[in-house]
């Protein structure tokens, strides 16, 4: 590529919520310039994008962008459909099976906007917050899956093919707890004032506290120490 800069440049992965705050802070500190890619899917929580803009600009992405598809059209998860989002659980339900917020494939429709992005941006490098500690029951959040979309990737695009990128994606939240996230997240300075993580916000945007990711969410604060600015009472 002819632009010096384009090596360095990546695509990061942004919802709106503490993880994929923490993972553009990440890909800040190591150098990147990041440029920020969200979805308007059709999720029930989809407030979370209104907070996206902000996140992105104040964890210095150099630009950010809101890509529209309606997942609700297929439906058959608790987070676009008509279907109640799972409260109170305890990790032991947690953990028991893939839970009906569950959206079918949405990770590897994640990844390949964000690999077409890449592509017309010359970047090699693109970060997702996916964990797979805590979610355990997703399938695309885990390891195999993603170096398997790696592998996928690289035979995908023209740049690939060609040679001129090898697409690396980072998931450096992968193997960390909650509490060990919110502890880095703490340290690189990520406004958690300004973070959603709940499926099921009221109107306003304040978080249910009862749902699987607000419990994860207030479990990983307590155990870091740090107080949630956005908690549920
Ligand atoms: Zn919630």
């Amino acid at each position: 590529m002819s632009d010096p800069s384009a090596g360095r440049r990546a695509v990061c992965l942004l919802s709106g919520g503490l993880d994929s705050a923490t993972c553009l802070a990440i890909a800040r500190r190591e150098g990147f310039e990041c440029h920020a890619l969200s979805f308007d899917y059709g999720q029930r929580h989809r407030i979370e994008l209104d907070r996206a803009p902000a996140l992105a600009r104040s964890l210095g992405a150099a630009s950010h962008e809101i890509v529209r598809f309606d997942l609700r059209a297929f439906g058959h998860s608790a987070l676009t459909d008509d279907i109640a989002v799972p409260k109170s659980r305890d990790e032991k339900q947690m953990s028991a099976e893939i839970p009906v917020t569950y959206v079918p494939a949405r990770n590897t429709i994640f990844l390949s906007f964000a690999l077409a992005f890449a592509e017309v941006l010359g970047a090699a490098d693109i970060f997702s917050g996916v964990n797979a500690l805590d979610y355990s029951g997703y399938p695309d959040c885990r390891p195999e899956f993603i170096r398997a979309f790696e592998t996928m990737a690289n035979h995908a695009t023209k740049a690939g093919v060609e040679g001129a990128l090898r697409t690396k994606i980072h998931t450096p939240l992968i193997s960390l707890t909650k509490a060990e996230i919110v502890r880095l997240g703490h340290e690189l300075g990520v406004p958690f004032g300004s973070t959603l993580s709940c499926y099921d916000p009221d109107p306003s945007g304040r978080p249910c506290g009862q749902c699987d990711s607000c419990i994860l969410r207030a479990r990983g604060f307590d155990e870091a120490g740090v107080i949630d600015p956005v908690r549920a009472v």
